[in-house]
């Protein structure tokens, strides 16, 4: 969005309030510079110069947790949380606490392997003592092997097709797992697999820190990968990659590049789940905001899990309320963070489902450290692994 069309969006805003009827920070704080109609009238303020850029203003932009629940309910059809991004853009350097983190983001976005490398001995030196004394919240293991370096093609003789694995960091770093179960899915339906030699972040962590031109380069150079490969889908399985390369890419290329594709749509548009079994389990699930939200994939994880023979799906209330994740929200507001996630645990508990199924590494993160921190005793498992476990046993 450019500067012109920045301000003629926050110009429609009539103050109707309409947007903070679903707004999570909004919700917990009871506080109207914490909800996205006071987020919107206070960048229009900063616009036309009659607040400034302060630390606190700054504060409360980057305290929206870039869930997208406002995004669709604007009658003046704002779409909030770009304009959000852009206030971001323009008051990064008054968010003092992101200083550190912003420096990080730009001098190891294009190295990321040494960087997880190098976060990985320092998680096993200091996480422990850290987590103990309450200044670390529940982090998982970073993988001494990450899953692009485990595979470059899975060659198929039965040649189904060729599908490309858009992996994401969290996939990458922390969860190959689920990069191994949808590996072992495609193959044994007959697909060829590759994934991307030198494939970079998608760009959101950099975007939500307000730093849009690095986002940008990071896109360009995947956007260079994508061309290079030839394959009729790439799959995700992380929303937030999703709906970045499905919304922000095209902007650079000028035309929607690729047919990328989150792992439900992918299972029910390629029929893969038809006919599968599974012991029996009750289960729910949790749906990820910016698979809900952001590219509006609400039926399909229910259809699949429905369809699974030996599957009880349970709902539990506000299912679509956000988790209280938000990458690095987390870790910047952890009080409203964790306020958020403890009514999301309270909502999994009085389902009595023995497992909450979601479809987002990031939610897997939020969900299994409230797990731990309310003693709670709930599996916590990726779409992929349930489809993995139903084919593979
Ligand atoms: S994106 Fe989410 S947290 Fe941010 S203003 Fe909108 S509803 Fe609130
Ligand atoms: S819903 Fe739209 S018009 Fe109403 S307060 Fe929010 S941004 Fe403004």
């Amino acid at each position: 969005m450019n500067e012109a069309n920045y301000f003629k969006e926050l110009s429609k805003c009539v103050r109707c309030g309409a947007c903070k009827s679903l707004c999570p920070t909004y919700l917990s704080a009871l506080d109207e510079t914490m909800g996205a109609r006071g987020r919107v009238a206070m960048l229009g303020e900063l616009g036309m110069k009659r607040l400034a850029p302060t630390g606190r203003l700054a504060e409360k932009i980057f305290s929206c947790m870039l869930c997208g629940a406002c995004k669709d309910l604007c009658p003046a059809g704002i779409n909030i949380p770009e304009i959000i991004y852009q206030g971001r853009n323009a008051l990064k350097n008054s968010y003092r606490k992101g200083r550190v983190l912003r420096t990080a983001l730009k001098l190891s976005m294009s190295r990321l392997d040494n960087a997880f490398a190098v976060m990985r001995v320092c998680q096993k030196v200091f996480y422990r003592p850290l987590h103990k004394a309450g200044f670390l919240g529940y982090v998982p293991e970073i993988t001494s092997m990450p899953f692009r370096k485990t595979i470059q093609v899975y060659k198929n003789m039965k040649k189904t097709g060729r599908i490309a694995l858009f992996t994401g960091c969290s996939v990458n770093y922390f969860y190959p797992e689920l990069g191994n179960a949808l590996s072992g899915i495609l193959l044994s339906k007959g697909y060829e697999v590759v994934v991307f030699k030198g494939e970079l972040c998608c760009g959101a962590p950099m975007r939500s820190m307000g730093l849009e031109q690095e986002a940008s380069r990071l896109a360009e150079k995947n956007i260079e990968l994508f061309s290079k490969v030839r394959a009729e889908a790439i799959i995700s399985l992380c929303p937030t990659c999703t709906m970045v390369i499905r919304e922000q890419y095209p902007f650079l290329t000028g035309d929607t590049i690729m047919n990328i594709l989150d792992v439900n749509e992918f299972f029910i548009e390629y029929d893969i789940t038809a006919g599968l079994e599974i012991d029996p389990a009750v289960v729910t699930y949790h749906d990820p905001c910016h698979l809900n939200y952001g590219i509006g994939i609400k039926d399909k994880p229910r259809h699949i899990l429905k369809n699974i023979k030996g599957i009880e799906l349970v709902e539990m209330r506000h299912a679509d309320e956000c988790c209280g994740f938000a990458g690095l929200f987390s870790r910047h507001f952890r009080k409203i963070s964790g306020d958020i996630g403890r009514r999301k645990i309270d909502n999994i508990l009085n389902t009595s489902a023995e497992t909450v199924v979601t479809s987002c590494p990031g939610c897997m993160m939020q969900l299994e450290s409230l797990r731990r921190e309310t003693k709670s005793d709930f599996d916590i498992k990726h779409m992929v692994e349930v489809v993995d476990e139903a084919m593979h046993g």
